[in-house]
């Protein structure tokens, strides 16, 4: 297991960056409840940013610190803290199933309940250019949209996109064959249960979605949104146990609960 503790690089006052390894950086807010991790990762003609965070702050702050090479922002899954510093960056890339959650938001969340999330809990000075008040989630059109097997090219570097839905329709995985490394978004991290209990959401395809991640061969590193970074390969294979166990107690259904394993919890 990765100790992420010893590789911090940069302890702004906000953002966290640690070093995963020459050219993967976590970017982390550890300031807010959530502690919402995005991923900066570096080919040799481009770069990519996996999420862009909750939008306190401005991301791009720190990846201009980190690379000089074009950066493209690939969406892991359309929710308010993954999206925050998206106005930062000119190539965004979104999921075909999320493209108009993008452009007009999410129906039926409220902006008040956005700004109470987005408010509560922050442990950390925010900078000035923050008002919780009038806090306002990214909207913008993507300039390309992902689907399930694309390769994404960094140069001597490829993510495959894996369409992992449940959490949210149009949510992916990211696979970095080159490292081994999975990201996984909010499909699954640690300490606190991954949830499908939204309207929007589906158990179903959630422990689908799971399964699939958990067959991916040559993962070496989990890396997910949330908690904590890095996490042990070993996970997946708690995961397709889950999976058989979720299914066989007819647990799989909005309402039954939290349900906890050895290494994450999910909550339909
Ligand atoms: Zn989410
Ligand atoms: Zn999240």
């Amino acid at each position: 297991m990765q100790n992420t503790q010893n590789n911090i690089v940069i302890d702004d006052a906000w953002f966290t960056v640690s070093k995963l390894d020459e050219t993967t950086f976590a970017i982390s807010e550890y300031g807010h409840w959530e502690k919402v991790h995005s991923y900066l990762l570096i080919g040799q003609q481009r770069a990519a940013l996996i999420d862009t965070g909750l939008g306190i702050d401005n991301m791009k702050r720190m990846t201009d610190l980190l690379t000089d090479l074009p950066i493209i922002v690939l969406t892991t899954h359309v929710h308010v803290d993954h999206i925050g510093s998206h106005g930062q960056y000119p190539e965004i890339y979104v999921h075909e199933a999320e493209e108009d959650w993008l452009v007009s938001g999410i129906k039926g969340l409220s902006i008040e309940q956005i700004r109470k999330d987005i408010a509560r809990e922050i442990t950390r000075p925010v900078p000035a250019s923050f008002n919780p008040a009038t806090y306002t989630p990214y909207r913008g059109k993507p300039q390309g949209l992902l689907h399930d097997g694309d390769v994404i090219e960094l140069g001597e570097r490829g993510l495959v996109v894996y369409h992992t839905p449940g959490h949210s329709p149009g949510h992916i995985a990211l696979f970095d064959p080159s490292r081994g490394y999975l990201f996984t978004g909010d499909l699954l991290y640690d300490e606190t249960p991954v949830y499908a209990f939204y309207p929007t959401t589906s158990p179903e395809d959630l422990v689908n979605s799971l399964l699939k991640i958990s067959e991916i061969a040559g993962v070496k590193q989990i890396y997910g949104g949330h908690n904590r970074i890095g996490l042990d390969p070993g996970l997946l294979e708690v995961v397709k146990d889950a999976v058989r166990e979720l299914r066989e107690k007819d647990l799989v259904r909005f309402g039954t609960g939290i349900h906890r394993f050895n290494g994450f919890s999910v909550q339909f």
